[in-house]
């Protein structure tokens, strides 16, 4: 038996009630937005219009599906990001907001106009892409572990139309020795027995995105100690992090030579990410000085 076509109204009405979690009305118009190709205010603006039974059966899927728990950005394709549209899978990470954060922290940076900058771990390529809008003079590259999200980062760039070189590497692994003045990530920070794991959207993210050993701090250990190897003397190094998290990354930038360490607040007063200075007493410039090459890790 074929149901009477419901109007826009109590289309979200309906889904709302049955999305729940933190913003179902939100979702709800989002995703009919999605299947009509009409706006937000539309609806409000126009709330007894009524869905053809093709529209409705798209939006009932997608409802299922957010329901069931999948994030809208994937249902979406799209999360925006600083100013821009991302396409966005499974491959990784979805951007935050609270990442706009590191992005706004490095472009507050001294810096030098055409500064050579690297986002490792990229996923989206949000925060080089983020970052590659701002300053069109910077050389921006970048670099991820999953192919998946390396052609996605490339995809994104073409789509904006901006320039980052975005290669296949774990970390530094596969990256010609340089002489970066900014390397940036937001890297896997989660500790393996999370209970956070296993609830929203993290659920159907890959845990190469978000999982990093027993204590959340593998792979922050890792990029902090080579970070030198591929910074300029007086290079910054500026990290995302768990907001229980900063003593440590602290800790680790002050053992690997850096200088003026300063921690910072995401948009929800959390310690989020720490930046620093590479002392000018270390790094490549001074490795190159005594005829000593970084090397691969
Ligand atoms: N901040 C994200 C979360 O807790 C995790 C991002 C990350 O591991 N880099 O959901």
């Amino acid at each position: 038996m074929s149901e009477p076509l419901l109007t826009c109204e109590e289309a979200l009405s309906r889904a709302a009630s049955h999305i729940g979690g933190e913003s179902p009305r939100l979702d709800a118009e989002l995703l009919l937005s999605q299947v009509t190709g009409w706006s937000r205010t539309r609806f409000r603006a126009w709330p007894e219009q009524a869905l053809s039974a093709q529209q409705q059966a798209g939006f009932d899927r997608l409802v299922a599906q957010r329901a069931a728990g999948h994030p809208v950005a994937h249902l979406l394709g799209e999360q925006g990001f600083w100013s821009l549209p991302l396409a966005v899978n499974d491959t990784t990470l979805i951007p935050r907001p609270d990442t706009e954060c590191l992005v706004e922290r490095a472009l507050s940076l001294p810096l030098p106009e055409d500064a050579r900058v690297l986002d490792l771990g990229t996923g989206t390529g949000a925060i080089a892409l983020a970052l590659a809008s701002e300053r069109p003079a910077w050389r921006v590259q970048a670099c991820d572990a999953q192919p998946g999200a390396v052609a996605l980062a490339r995809a994104n760039a073409r789509t904006l139309g901006l320039t980052v070189d975005v290669r296949l590497s774990h970390w530094f692994s596969e990256l010609p020795p340089a002489c970066f003045d900014l390397v940036v990530s937001n890297p896997p920070y989660i500790a393996s027995n999370d209970p956070h794991l296993s609830e929203g959207d993290v659920r159907f993210e890959p845990a190469s995105a978000l999982v990093s050993g027993p204590d959340g701090l593998d792979d922050l250990r890792l990029i902090i100690a080579r970070a030198p190897d591929w910074l300029e003397s007086g290079g910054w190094l500026a990290v995302e992090h768990g907001h229980d998290q900063s003593a440590a990354v602290s800790g680790l930038f002050a053992k690997a030579g850096f200088v003026a360490v300063q921690t910072h607040r995401d948009y929800g007063g959390r310690e989020r990410l720490t930046l620093g200075r590479l002392d000018s007493g270390t790094g490549l410039t001074n490795h190159s000085a005594t005829g000593d090459t970084p090397h691969a890790q």
